[in-house]
């Protein structure tokens, strides 16, 4: 005893050894640390013991009493074992069948607890196969506590959940005194946190309900504050250094913006180009994340934007994830512009080297005031005289080296991220923690509604002759159908084979196309030019469309297999609907039995409020399905919830606000093992912390 270590393998915790130490490992357990802090998922609670004597046949009952006698009885391949147990109140017998390993452990004199189903034989209470455990097994220190809480832990084939609590017990016996704490004292106290070790040892093993919470916060509030720490200190080391021009919006700036713009801007839109303006006056180059549902009119905030920065004489890059959607602000873009001396210029793959060659001069003279194309301008040689903002459209196709690349061209501009995708407060704070965050909640007026309805295969027909009759009426439609990946040919095929089967069928006479993610780009344009024209009604998309077509004109959209989406992505789906005053509809086709699949999309058809529905993403799929799964990084917490834990992760973040503040390098002794467990899980990600 004595001889495990924290860091120690826990190859060499007892009972455990290489093949199980394996198993651990594909669990994500390696030495003992990882061991204590492998968290059961939810507590059982064992049945409260019972006097024998009470005991009446046919209840679930639990006894706690000695062994007294132990047989192995019957013919060698139907051995059974009997166990006769006694507690002062009376005797019962427990019967095994084909247990005969127990024998060794069913030694008399010991002290068990049985759990089963009364039965009676030769008139005395009886256990069939009860489940069995000592309870003075001095391997398990905490086995006396009668009526205790069983940890029930995420487990494998291999190792079920009793083996991992025995295991872990074993460990926190032996290193459960070394586990350090890790948050100042101050802080503890003010929020009203169990100690570290208390908490640790109280979760796998709480005695009352309310430990359990307890311990939960105090371990979740210390992963939340630590991811605080780790997300703030990196804006904290920008914002150190790094310096942008201010832009000063005077009054009459302001009017000829407003001026650019036909109509009104709506509250939402209002408070958000006030948080923009305040930024961007400053020397700290702004950091803000602008997100809004679809349609709800991020791209006039950007505009206003845009032109506060050219009004200052410096330039603006509109950066977008694919050439549809640059050339698509460009186009919105121009139209406010109309008649300005705003020089814009449009970069995509299909200019001739001369044309691009010409872009770039005049980006580097400073003859253009605005400058749009997709991220992948970041390869090319694009320099910019005098950047003053970077406006990028969804965050999450671009990550944080991007943005620094970006601030290599030039000065430091200010940074505006556009995302459509709404994002629960929660995951915003953690993935975006180094961004301020401005949300726009309403919606322009003259709105359509979108009826919504799932739909299953026998009622496909009724949804296709109402698509005919959208169509008849010089509406157009769209038909998707789900690409979960850049490779996958399937959904392709499928698309290709329903365009046909419609145009012979159920759609006949009306004009369909099929746009997809392989066509090179000049083709989708072509495609998206003539639907936008009008001259198709049925666009048949592979996802290529989630990301903003804005076509008014479009009031049907069909979508099959929607029960392969997650919430949030058919919701933007959705969102190229109903972007007129028309009534528009969506049919989700789903033809999968699972009821809980059906719920889930219900909500869909509840719900246009896309933070609601990214809640639910967020609680039914996790973070890494709302911000999408190509998001690296996705934070895991063992125990934190960005479900539940809002308030915790509010605090946390204040806390973390204060620690930096006072003590950027973590270097003060009560900050010691907090910067220890930073380091630990954020060495990979943050060079900003010199890690000695
Ligand atoms: P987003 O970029 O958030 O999807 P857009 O900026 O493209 O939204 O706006 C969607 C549509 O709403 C556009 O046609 C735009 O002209 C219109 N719009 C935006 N803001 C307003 C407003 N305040 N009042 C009326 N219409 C607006
Ligand atoms: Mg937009």
């Amino acid at each position: 005893m004595g001889s495990l270590d924290l860091d120690t393998s826990v190859q060499y915790v007892r009972g455990v050894g290489p093949a199980r130490a394996a198993e651990f490992a594909s669990l994500g357990v390696h030495a003992v640390e990882d061991l204590i802090e492998y968290f059961p998922f939810r507590h059982e609670c064992a049945p409260k013991s019972q006097p024998i004597g009470t005991l009446t046949l046919g209840q679930t009952a639990t006894v706690v009493g000695t062994l007294r006698t132990v047989r192995l009885r019957g013919p060698i391949r139907r051995r059974v074992v009997t166990a006769c147990v006694e507690d002062g109140t009376g005797r019962c017998r427990a019967t095994w069948f084909h247990a005969t390993y127990l024998i060794d452990r069913l030694q008399t004199g010991r002290v068990v607890r049985l759990t089963g189903t009364v039965d009676v034989y030769r008139d005395e209470a009886c256990f069939a196969n009860p489940v069995f455990a000592q309870v003075d097994d001095s391997d398990d220190p905490l086995a006396n506590d009668a009526d205790r809480f069983e940890p029930v832990y995420p487990a494998s084939a291999k190792l079920p959940s009793k083996q991992i609590a025995k295991i872990i017990r074993t460990a926190l016996f032996e290193v459960g005194d070394r586990i350090a704490e890790t948050l100042p004292d101050t802080l503890r106290r003010r929020r009203n946190l169990p100690p570290r070790r208390v908490s640790i040892l109280r979760y796998h093993h709480p005695t009352r309900p309310q430990d359990v919470s307890a311990a939960r916060r105090r371990l979740a509030y210390e992963e939340l504050l630590v991811m605080q720490i780790a997300v703030q200190l990196r804006r904290h080391e920008t914002a150190a250094t790094a310096r942008a021009a201010p832009i000063r919006v005077s009054e009459l700036a302001d009017r000829r913006i407003r001026a650019r713009l036909p109509f009104q801007l709506t509250p939402g839109q209002e408070r958000a180009v006030s948080d923009i303006v305040r930024d961007m006056a400053g020397v700290r180059p702004m950091n803000r994340l602008l997100q809004a549902d679809v349609g709800a009119g991020k791209t006039a905030v950007a505009v206003y934007a845009a032109l506060a920065v050219i009004a200052n004489r410096r330039q603006v890059v509109v950066l977008a994830p694919t050439e549809i959607l640059a050339e698509q602000h460009y186009r919105k873009i121009e139209r406010y512009l109309a008649g300005s001396r705003v020089r814009v210029a449009l970069l995509l793959g299909g200019l001739t080297r001369r044309q691009r060659e010409d872009v770039y001069r005049r980006a580097a003279a400073g003859e253009i005031d605005l400058l749009i194309g997709t991220h992948a301008m970041l390869e090319e040689r694009v320099r910019l005289a005098s950047l003053g903002l970077a406006i990028i459209d969804e965050q999450h196709r671009f990550g944080v080296a991007q943005r620094a690349r970006l601030r290599g061209k030039g000065d430091c501009p200010h940074y505006l991220v556009l995302t459509a995708t709404p994002i629960p407060r929660t995951l915003a704070m953690t993935f975006f923690g180094d961004l301020d965050v401005s949300t726009i909640q309403d919606s322009p007026p003259g709105r359509g509604p979108v009826r919504t309805r799932l739909v299953r295969a026998h009622e496909m027909e009724a949804a296709w002759t109402f698509v005919r009759q959208r169509i008849g009426r010089g509406e157009q439609a769209f038909v998707v159908y789900p690409l979960v990946e850049e490779s996958d040919a399937l959904p392709l095929k499928a698309a290709g084979a329903q365009v046909e089967r419609l145009r012979r069928g159920s759609l006949a006479g009306c004009r369909l196309e099929l746009l997809h993610g392989k066509m090179k780009s000049s083709e989708k344009d072509a495609v998206m030019q003539r639907f936008r024209d009008g001259r198709i009604d049925v666009l048949v998309a592979t996802t290529v469309v989630e990301v903003g077509i804005d076509v008014p004109n479009a009031t049907v959209m069909v979508i099959e297999h929607a029960d392969r989406y997650g919430l949030s992505q058919l919701h933007q789906l959705r969102g190229r609907i109903g972007r007129g005053v028309r009534e528009s509809y969506c049919f989700l086709r789903s033809d999968s039995d699972n009821e809980k699949a059906a719920a889930r999309l219900d909500i869909l058809c509840r719900t246009r409020d896309g933070f609601r529905i990214a809640e639910e993403d967020l609680r039914l799929r996790g973070p890494g399905e709302v911000v999408g799964t190509r998001q690296h990084g996705v934070p895991t917490f063992k125990v934190a919830n960005l479900v539940e834990d809002v308030d915790l992760l509010q605090a946390a973040r204040d806390d973390a606000a204060a620690i930096i503040r006072r003590d950027a390098r973590l270097s003060a002794p009560e900050h010691r093992n907090l910067r220890g467990v930073l380091v630990k899980r954020f060495a990979d990600t943050m060079p900003l912390i010199d890690v000695g």
